[in-house]
């Protein structure tokens, strides 16, 4: 007889993304970031002492409260330090989601919300985007009885960008939570003004979920944050948070990524700039994909091969991209950008094995 949960017992969990432990490979299959956190977050690393080990670290963190309130234009109050973002993502639920309520998501989306809200019981709809990656027109309808709503903009995994208006008008038709994963905010292009802050000033039914896996290239530290009202941040902090979620460790080398401004930046316009340049060459090669203001895009494969076939090609080749096995990804490859030579080894690979077939 099985001890567990009757909806952790038929649940699957979250699969992530292969990691190949061989020098070989060309990883372009998790969004990690291609480029070195920044040589300032070495430094904070070598000047811990370990005898600083000790002690418990900071319990609110806010040292890193305070870098992040300033760098985003809000308050000490709006900031809440996880550990990952996907910590907060599990907070936001057990927090303010009861098993009898509703949670809203779009399809397809990151495959960690519904592993999640089977794991909290709650009631999940999935509502399908339209084949331009844009909300659906009976979006606001599912809305109308959750308590919760989770959308990643930049969405993964298409990259597709929805303007904080359209976010506001979401936030502003029902009466739950409207929780924007920005995963990759900061590949946005800087030309599009894109900044959600406002409508943290503006609505208290709104957080935002940060990270810094992606945009400073620390995935293995497990440093994220969220934005929102201090009425939704407080009791997440306060009541539901494991008591020193985040380490010394970590708090120090959070701070340091993030007031590393110069660096991140240009960081963030380097992988823009390949973005581009592969997208090219992709689409020269008849791997047409969306706009992206990600780190990654999402390319369409012809039928001869075939995604999963050209998946499986570049595995053979130690190059390993995305292959969803899911309704409307099926024909596609979601692929992150990497430095300019992984790029470029990919190209020079899907050009081989295009002729070749
Ligand atoms: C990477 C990612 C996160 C957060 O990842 P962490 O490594 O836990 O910070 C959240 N949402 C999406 C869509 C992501 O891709």
């Amino acid at each position: 007889m099985s001890l567990q949960r009757p909806n952790i017992e038929s649940m699957q969990g979250y699969t992530p993304g292969e990691q190949l432990n061989d020098a070989g490979v060309i990883k372009l299959n998790t969004n990690e970031n291609p480029y070195p956190p920044a040589p300032q977050v070495g430094a904070a690393l070598a000047a811990i002492d370990p005898a600083a080990l000790r002690r418990y670290p900071p319990p609110l963190a806010d040292e890193f409260r305070d870098v992040a309130a300033r760098l985003n234009g809000v308050d000490r109050d709006n900031i809440i330090p996880t550990n990952g973002g996907d910590e907060l993502l599990r907070l936001v639920l057990t927090t303010f989601v009861e098993p009898s309520d509703t949670v809203v998501v779009a399809q397809p989306s990151y495959s960690l919300y519904p592993v999640l809200a089977e794991v909290a019981g709650c009631n999940l709809v999935q509502v399908p985007l339209q084949a331009d990656w844009n909300l659906a027109s009976d979006f606001k309808a599912a809305l109308q009885t959750a308590k919760l709503c989770i959308l990643v903009n930049p969405h993964a995994p298409s990259g597709h960008l929805t303007s904080v208006d359209s976010l506001r008008d979401l936030a502003l038709c029902f009466d739950g939570i409207l929780m924007i994963d920005e995963a990759y905010v900061d590949f946005i292009d800087p030309e599009l003004n894109y900044d959600s802050m406002p409508l943290i000033r503006e609505l208290d039914n709104v957080v935002v979920l940060r990270t810094l896996s992606k945009g400073y290239s620390l995935a293995g530290l497990r440093f994220g944050y969220g934005i929102g009202a201090k009425s939704l941040i407080e009791p997440m902090l306060l009541k539901t948070r494991d008591s020193y979620n985040t380490d010394l460790i970590a708090q120090r080398l959070a701070c340091a990524a993030l007031q590393a401004e110069d660096y991140a930046r240009a960081n963030w316009a380097r992988v823009r700039e390949s973005r581009a340049t592969l997208a090219a060459r992709l689409a020269a090669l008849g791997l047409k994909s969306e706009p992206s203001q990600s780190n990654f895009i999402l390319c369409r494969v012809p039928d001869n091969p075939g995604a999963k076939a050209l998946y499986e090609a570049l595995k053979a080749r130690k190059i390993l991209v995305r292959y969803f096995d899911q309704p409307g990804l099926r024909d596609r490859l979601r692929i992150s950008i990497g430095t300019e030579e992984e790029n470029a080894a990919l190209a020079t690979a899907i050009a081989t094995i295009l002729s070749a077939d």
